[in-house]
């Protein structure tokens, strides 16, 4: 049995509340290699219900999945100046194998655009073999100093897209779908609201030309980039001699792409609709939706299995996921439990019920209870949580309004209320505001405040006019947050 150990509040520690919530709900455990973490098996299922959900997305827009190495030699870094500055500093080496040094060190992989491409250059020689659309699923490392689990890993698992294209229209057009596709997932499976938008150019993937982001607010009003799409022109065509012959027989460069979502979004599932008793999860994504549990005396049990047993068969039967709890606890302590877990949907059946033919059903999300009829009980469950998912997402929509700010327009107003929050305990949340597109307005909203520009999201709420640092003509309207 679990040691029982409270939850830091939210409000005291929100860092604190994370790591207890995701240890004590037993995703993860620290691992002997620093800033590695073993996914346990309720946070692997978690990480694998992620996956299904974004391959038959992929699958549906076109793309199969492939595998390449995770040794990736030094000299492929070189070739694209951009990418190897970006990436230099968080690469580990492979410098010998088989007890003899390597005459070439092997990078493991942080990303796959540089031996992907190499693959590319050879596959590809006549418009005939483009499009290429191509996903992998895989491990990746960073070495990062600062780590958190699931946001921030030196190593994690991701997906990583990497398309090839004829053109540029289409090269456009693939970024933009996967970023929908990500958005679709994001917001219909896993109920977190997002922006949509383009990163500022200091904020771009190490080699792309254009960098998009679908960004999510966590419940301590952080921001936390949930997947991105990068549009790469010609950079790596011409890095790595991806080239084709036209239709009108000329040689040419194709335009790439690549996009990738990783495990941090388990973390952004767990910050977003996580509160003071644990995790809370939204039903689609949840491995358990429904956890049935027997009420009342011990000597009662087989009266209550007469009705307990059919029910469980029926929700089984029409896809509901639902898990019986007999173990020898009380019903008090197995309700803790499963809404420390977050699970949806809790079913209390005791020896009264099987008299009147009911039972009492209990949400996470809201806590409210009703004794309902067993009759239809698979059609009242399944609309219920249905109606958990929509709840579960228009709460979270609500908490990002509540703290998105669109009156703040200059720097000194930023740092007003970034005290007034600390003098109140409040969460900054996030400040839509205008960019005159120069980076250096950029750097200074991050020296004096340590806010981040998240994106220029596509569809605004409203057009800003005046540049937030410098006062001068706004070209952009940016969302600026602080971020994981
Ligand atoms: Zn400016």
């Amino acid at each position: 049995m679990a040691e029982e150990k409270g939850i830091t509040p939210q409000s005291e520690d929100f860092s604190r509340w994370y790591i207890d919530t995701i240890s004590r709900a037993d995703l993860m455990d620290y691992s002997p290699v620093r800033g590695c973490i073993v996914f346990k098996p309720d946070g692997y299922e978690l990480w694998e219900r992620i996956q299904d959900g974004l391959d038959s997305r992929f699958k549906a827009t076109g793309h199969r999945n492939a595998y390449f190495p995770m040794l990736i030699p030094e000299s492929f870094f070189q070739k694209e100046k951009e990418h190897v500055e970006g990436f230099n500093p968080e690469l580990p080496w492979v410098t010998e194998a088989g007890g003899e040094k390597l005459e070439e060190r092997l990078a493991i992989r942080p990303t796959s655009e540089t031996i992907i491409g190499h693959m590319y250059s050879q596959w590809v020689q006549s418009y005939r073999d483009l499009p290429v659309l191509l996903n992998q699923w895989a491990n990746v490392f960073r070495w990062e100093k600062r780590t958190m689990p699931f946001l921030r890993t030196s190593e994690f698992l991701w997906q990583e897209g990497h398309t090839a294209h004829a053109d540029e229209q289409e090269a456009r057009e693939e970024t933009e779908r996967m970023l929908e596709v990500y958005r679709d997932f994001v917001e219909t499976e896993m109920a977190v609201p997002l922006w949509k938008g383009q990163k500022t150019p200091k904020e771009r993937f190490a080699g792309a030309v254009d960098t998009y982001s679908i960004e999510a607010m966590m419940k301590d009003g952080k921001a936390l980039q949930a997947g991105t799409s990068h549009y790469m022109g010609q950079n790596f065509a011409k890095a790595f001699e991806i080239m084709f012959l036209d239709k009108d027989n000329q040689r040419k460069y194709v335009y790439t792409t690549s996009w990738g979502a990783s495990t941090r979004l388990i973390g952004a599932l767990v910050m977003v609709h996580g509160d003071d008793k644990g995790l809370a999860l939204p039903p689609r994504m949840a491995p358990v939706q429904v956890v049935m549990i027997p009420v009342g005396p011990p000597k009662l049990r087989e009266k209550v299995l007469e009705k307990f047993n059919p029910t469980f068969d029926a929700l089984k039967a029409a896809g509901v996921r639902v898990k019986a709890d007999f173990r020898d606890e009380t019903p008090g302590w197995k309700f803790n439990e499963w809404e420390m877990r977050g699970v949806p949907l809790r079913l209390e059946l005791g020896p009264r019920d099987v008299d009147s033919n009911q039972c009492v059903l209990a949400r996470r999300d809201t806590g409210e209870k009703v004794t309902v009829s067993l009759d239809g009980i698979v059609e009242t469950i399944t609309n219920l949580l249905n109606e958990i998912q929509a709840n579960m997402f228009a709460k979270a929509k609500a908490f990002r309004e509540a703290n998105s700010h669109y009156e703040i327009d200059t720097l000194d107003a930023l740092k007003a209320h970034i005290e007034k929050c600390d003098a109140a305990n409040e969460t900054y949340g996030w400040v839509l505001a205008g960019w005159c597109g120069d980076d250096a307005c950029e750097a200074q909203v991050k020296e004096e405040t340590k806010f981040t520009s998240r994106n220029i999201p596509f569809e605004p709420p409203m057009t800003k006019h005046k540049c937030l640092t410098c006062g001068g003509e706004a070209k952009h309207t940016v969302w600026f947050g602080r971020a994981y």
